[in-house]
C-alpha cells in the first residue's frame, strides 16, 4: 500500500461509510509500505513527494545500504506512514470526536527496520498502540518485552495488549 497514493481518500470513504453505524472504534492492521523487498514504493506520488522534501532524486538501490540516500529513503518512510496514520485519525476525529483510532504496532521488541516505523513517536498517531503477541510454542512467555515496551513509549498508558 502506497501512502501517498489516493488510497487515503479511498480509505477515508469507506471509513465514513462505516461511521453511519454505531461503532466504538477503528484498529487499522498492518500498515504495510514495504515489509519485503524492496521496502518502500517508488510510485510518482512518492518520487515527487520525495524530490521536493529532500531536493533529490529518489534513490533506487537494488538492496538496503549503508548511505545518506537509504537513510532518506527510511525517513521518508516513516514520515509517509505518520502523515497518513494521522490523517486517518484526523478524519475520523473530525466526523465522530468519541470513536477512537488505533494501529495495530510493529515497531516494538524484537526492533527491525523492516516495518520502516519509528517506535514511539508512531506510538503516539493513534489513540492507543495495540501490543500484539503471538502464542506459545512461537512466543516462549506472555510479555517477551512488547507490551512493556509499549507502556513505556506510551506514558498515558494508552496500550492494548494481545496475545
Ligand atoms: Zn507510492
Amino acid at each position: 500500500m502506497c501512502y501517498n497514493s489516493g488510497y487515503l481518500d479511498y480509505n477515508n470513504k469507506a471509513v465514513a461509510e462505516l461511521l453511519e453505524y454505531e461503532i466504538a472504534g477503528f484498529h487499522v492492521d498492518m500498515l504495510d509500505y514495504g515489509f519485503g523487498p524492496p521496502y518502500g514504493c517508488w510510485c510518482g506520488n512518492c518520487e515527487s513527494l520525495f524530490s521536493k522534501q529532500y531536493n533529490m532524486e529518489m534513490p533506487r538501490p537494488e538492496k538496503p545500504s549503508w548511505d545518506e540516500g537509504w537513510e532518506k529513503i527510511l525517513e521518508f518512510r516513516a514520515n509517509s506512514n505518520t502523515r497518513f496514520s494521522q490523517s486517518l485519525h484526523s478524519f475520523v476525529r473530525s466526523r465522530r470526536p468519541k470513536v477512537s483510532v488505533d494501529f495495530n504496532y510493529h515497531g516494538y521488541p524484537p526492533f527491525s527496520w523492516i516495518e520502516g516505523e519509528l517506535p514511539v513517536k508512531h506510538a503516539m498517531n493513534g489513540d492507543f498502540v495495540t501490543c500484539e503477541g503471538l502464542p506459545p510454542p512461537r512466543r516462549r512467555v506472555r510479555d517477551d518485552g512488547n507490551v512493556s515496551f509499549c507502556l513505556s513509549c506510551c506514558g498515558n498508558g494508552r496500550v492494548q495488549a494481545d496475545t
